[in-house]
């Protein structure tokens, strides 16, 4: 199995450092806010890694952690007259349902940083007693000159790093690129009592503190952004390695950005969606199979139409699913010459090769072809057939991609799904063009069928009215 490893720039022999064990850690989201589509877009492709691994009977032990103490919180927080803690808890809450409408796996811990201080206040001091960090007044720094081989994960020097970089002048620092590993406190901000007052943590070293109290001082993979390689990583990188001497990661991996018209999709920018908004228009599955249609590491643009061209093409998987669900039933054996050995291959020769997902969905298409081939041209397929058909599809494309519906009827959902968005965006024109009594009539007809439309600020959504 290959991985491309940013350290190496190049794809590397895929070998857990403790056998069958895989310790991988992914940054996890800072609570003060509902995530993004494009964030989404790196926890579903983690989340597929992750999947893939088990998949290869590898044992996964995977951390997300979750950033709760942060400037953008306490932000927040004054800006609703309310305390950070109650700023995070909210969108920690929001972020575990959000990730279960992407059918994301919540990983095996999801630590916090707030409930990690001993560690975070541990590992600052070895780092202070190593020689790597300096006091000014309170406030906690890294000195990344004391760090041999800072900027080997970017591939770049001091100089060059010095010279790209945007960080803000500040004259306690010895050199633009030090970063905090300790933050004293201002007034009014929460606090920690630590050996140099009280105060909070940088982000960096939550990171390298969790992935070590949680994984061990080296884990196997460790993967986000490719925002983060710089400075997040690298800074993960000379915090932990300076303070355990041993290397840090064996393999780094980076998920490249979604982007809407073709910029990077991000908070700051506001050329956002929200997960829980794109999951009110498609289904979970159809926004997984969007994303697999490129290589994780690729720019991939985001836009409505991109993702209902994904649904029709779904939609053949999802039919032969179900169609062997209801021919398994039926419970006629048939015969049992067919090979299914060559399309599990297919499958796992393209994950192999760096989790190449636009061809694992290509062995899938050609499995379905396959199959629809042979039940056309074999009238005396049976239940041993379709069941062991539908189990090749439960294991690749349900078990590890996630990108189709494994209860009844799930084809006819959708296409219900289609019909009444598509009704939605005609009342949408209807209105544009003041036909208010037609758009009336559509919400008023399908609200006879059980449906009910609900329009706000960000646009209409629909529900089932309990008892239809
Ligand atoms: P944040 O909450 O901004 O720290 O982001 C959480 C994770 O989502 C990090 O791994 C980011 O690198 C990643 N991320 C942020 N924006 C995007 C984007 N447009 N596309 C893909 N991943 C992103
Ligand atoms: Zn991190």
């Amino acid at each position: 199995m290959l991985i491309y490893n940013t350290m190496s720039r190049k794809k590397e022999n895929f070998e857990p450092f403790k056998g069958n064990n895989v310790n991988m850690y992914v940054c996890g989201p800072t609570v003060y806010d509902f995530f993004h589509i494009g964030n989404g877009r790196t926890f579903v492709m983690a989340d597929i890694i992750r999947r893939y691994l088990e998949f290869r009977k590898f044992k996964v032990n995977y951390v997300m952690n979750l950033t709760d103490v942060d400037d953008k919180i306490i932000r927040k927080a004054n800006e609703e007259n309310t305390d950070s803690k109650s700023v995070a808890e909210r969108y920690i809450s929001a972020f575990f349902e959000d990730i279960k409408k992407l059918k994301i796996r919540q990983a095996d811990i999801s630590p916090k940083a707030t409930e990690h201080m001993p560690e975070i206040i541990n590992l600052i001091k070895k780092i202070e007693e190593k020689g790597y960090a300096y006091n000014v007044e309170g406030n906690v720094f890294y000195d990344v000159k004391k760090f041999d081989n800072y900027g080997k994960l970017s591939g770049k020097n001091l100089d060059e790093l010095e010279a790209g970089a945007r960080v803000e002048i500040n004259e306690e620092k010895k050199n633009p690129l030090d970063f905090s590993l300790w933050k004293k406190a201002k007034e009014g901000e929460p606090f920690w009592v630590s050996p140099w007052g009280n105060g909070r943590p940088g982000w960096h070293i939550e990171c390298s503190a969790m992935s070590q109290k949680h994984l061990g001082e080296t884990i196997d993979i460790h993967g986000g952004g490719s925002d983060l390689i710089f400075p997040h990583h690298e800074n993960e990188i000379a915090q932990s390695e300076a303070a355990t001497g041993h290397k840090f990661v064996k393999y780094w991996i980076h998920f490249g950005f979604l982007n809407f018209q073709n910029e990077k999709m991000s908070k700051s920018l506001g050329n956002f969606f929200t997960v829980r908004d794109v999951v009110k228009k498609f289904p979970a599955e159809v926004i997984r199979f969007y994303f697999c249609q490129a290589h994780y590491a690729a720019q991939l643009n985001f836009s409505d139409e991109l993702l209902q061209s994904a649904q029709s093409g779904l939609e053949k998987i999802q039919l032969l699913y179900d169609k062997c669900k209801a021919e398994e039933s039926k419970g006629e054996k048939g015969k049992e010459d067919f090979d299914f050995a060559p399309y599990y291959k297919e499958f796992e020769d393209a994950m192999d090769d760096d989790f190449n997902t636009p061809q694992a969905v290509a062995a899938i298409f050609n499995f379905v072809k396959g199959v629809n081939k042979k039940t056309a041209e074999d009238k005396e397929v049976g239940a041993y057939f379709y069941s062991e058909a539908k189990k090749f599809l439960e294991l690749t494309a349900s078990g590890v991609l996630g990108i189709i519906k494994e209860e009844s009827g799930a084809a006819n959902a959708e296409l219900e799904n289609n019909l009444v968005n598509l009704l939605i965006d005609l009342r949408k024109e209807l209105k544009l063009q003041k036909n208010y009594k037609m758009a009336d009539e559509i919400r008023d007809k399908l609200h006879q069928m059980g449906i009910q439309l609900e329009d706000s600020k960000t646009g209409t959504t629909f529900r089932k009215i309990l008892g239809n």
